[in-house]
């Protein structure tokens, strides 16, 4: 890598910004041959879109604090890399000046108020970390102080002299982290002044950010992210769209606002669930839910269900989604995958297992959302092969009920019309008994049962009065 450009003087002790010594337009390139390596066997990989001002970009910021024994003073700034020595920082390129501003006011409010930094080696001291986030669209302000004791001497006073240095911040919370952990945030959460959450706009849509949940921290960018995102899936309204790994619910809430029919979104992180669930409210999408748990294990529990979506957003952490995620997934069978990655490696490992599972890789789109590292995020459109390829289902004999490769929409309406007419719960397998025998193509090739001497289980004479009655309610027959 060529050396020509290096304008940030702790470019190298801190570590974080691995491709600095880059000028910008050679950045985008070793991004785009980075993805062509790891993904351009599955397809044409189109050219990464990146940043017209690739400054300053970071809504979130957060420094560390000690006592720095050489220096005879308090610092702030971000670990060396790979180690727990902290290089001060007082302005950084990459984030938010706002931001950067109130951590070199908070560190001064310190020696005004007594106020220790914590030792990570005695455990003993005061502040350890400050996390400010800043909703770029509305100027909200949060400030978070992360201490190693609950107790906090003169509060007010410090509140007080904190807001009047800086009127733009609109909360204030102190987290409790008294714990020996490289974790920022502890479990205890006081808010000192204001809402304790900030809102921000992305996409028309307004978001509630809470201090512990995840919100994109390059909005600009976001925003060209969400929208390829959105163009992928093609919504015309009557989509039922999965958000998995939804965090505040922002790729749903944005999709059920551009022509999703309902949307559902999954989360493990509880505080996040409950910022997507009130962001719903807020932007009064009455046509989407949220819900806390495992994405895997939900949706391996809704491919048993025979639960089905037309879209599936999916939007995982650095590791990828689990395997269990994604058997499930091609299980369920949506039409359109969005696959939203910030590793091109763990996508590359996933995109193999949807491709080896009936899934064509139809869009690979990079989007720089972090100029000057060397990460880089990926929206990736898959499509199911389409229905008159051979397709392989599994039965789970157990379960009676079989995804619907074929027409999702046409398998939930029959069975939403059996169920309100009739009260009875259908199968895909059973429809598609009853489709044969009324000589309609069921679009596949069912491959039922690897083992040979497997039952198929046979629909009931009511339930296939039912469904024929249906059939011809949607004058299929
Ligand atoms: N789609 C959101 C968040 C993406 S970040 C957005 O664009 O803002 C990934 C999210 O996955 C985080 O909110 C994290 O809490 C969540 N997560 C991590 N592991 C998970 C799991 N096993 N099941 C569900 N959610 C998970």
């Amino acid at each position: 890598m060529p050396t020509t450009y290096t304008p940030c003087p702790v470019y190298r002790k801190c570590g974080g910004c691995q491709l600095q010594n880059l000028e910008y337009p050679r950045q985008l390139v070793w991004k785009q041959d980075r993805c062509q390596k790891l993904l351009g066997r599955f397809g044409k990989v189109s050219p990464i879109l990146g940043m017209e001002c690739p400054y300053h970009y970071r809504n979130k910021v957060q420094a560390a604090f000690a006592y720095d024994k050489r220096r005879g003073r308090i610092i702030s700034g971000v670990y060396q890399s790979s180690t727990h020595r902290i290089v001060p920082v007082d302005s950084c390129q990459t984030e938010d000046e706002t931001a950067d501003r109130i951590i070199v006011s908070v560190r001064g409010l310190l020696k005004d108020f007594k106020l220790q930094a914590y030792d990570e080696n005695t455990g003993r001291g005061f502040l350890r970390h400050v996390l400010v986030k800043r909703g770029f669209a509305t100027g909200q302000v949060m400030v978070v102080l992360v201490t190693g004791t609950p107790v906090f001497t003169a509060k007010k006073h410090f509140v007080a002299k904190l807001r009047e240095l800086h009127p733009e911040i609109t909360t204030i919370l102190q987290n409790v982290n008294d714990k020996r952990t490289s974790l920022v945030l502890g479990e205890r959460e006081k808010v000192l002044y204001g809402p304790g959450y900030i809102v921000d706009e992305l996409c028309g849509c307004r978001f509630r950010i809470s201090a512990k949940s995840f919100y994109q921290i390059n909005p600009v960018q976001t925003e060209v992210l969400y929208s390829k995102a959105m163009e992928f899936a093609e919504l015309t309204g009557k989509e039922k769209v999965l958000d998995a790994y939804c965090g505040i619910g922002t790729i749903g809430l944005v999709a059920a606002k551009h022509g999703a029919g309902q949307v559902l979104g999954v989360e493990l992180n509880p505080d996040a669930v409950k910022d997507a669930i009130q962001n719903a409210k807020e932007n009064a999408m009455k046509n989407a839910w949220f819900t806390r748990g495992d994405a895997g294990e939900f949706l391996a529990q809704a491919a048993q269900e025979g639960e089905g979506w037309d879209v599936v957003f999916m939007d995982p952490p650095r590791a990828g989604a689990s395997g269990e995620f994604l058997t499930a997934l091609a299980a369920c069978a949506p039409r359109r995958v969005v696959y939203i990655s910030c590793d091109p490696e763990t996508l590359a490992r996933d995109l193999g297992v949807l491709q080896a599972n009936h899934y064509k890789i139809e869009q690979i789109q990079p989007v720089d959302m972090f100029p000057h590292t060397q990460h880089v995020e990926t929206v990736v459109l898959l499509s199911k092969l389409n229905a008159k390829q051979h397709i392989e289902v599994e039965l789970n004999l157990d379960e009676l009920d079989l995804t619907a490769a074929e027409s999702k929409a046409t398998y939930d309406e029959i069975k939403a019309y059996v169920l309100e007419k009739y009260g009875l719960k259908v199968s895909s397998l059973y429809i598609s008994q009853v489709k044969r025998k009324c000589g309609l193509d069921v679009g596949q090739n069912y491959n039922l049962s690897k083992k040979e001497d497997a039952k198929v289980p046979q629909c009931p004479p009511d339930k296939e009065a039912a469904i024929m009655e249906a059939l011809k309610h949607f004058h299929m027959v």
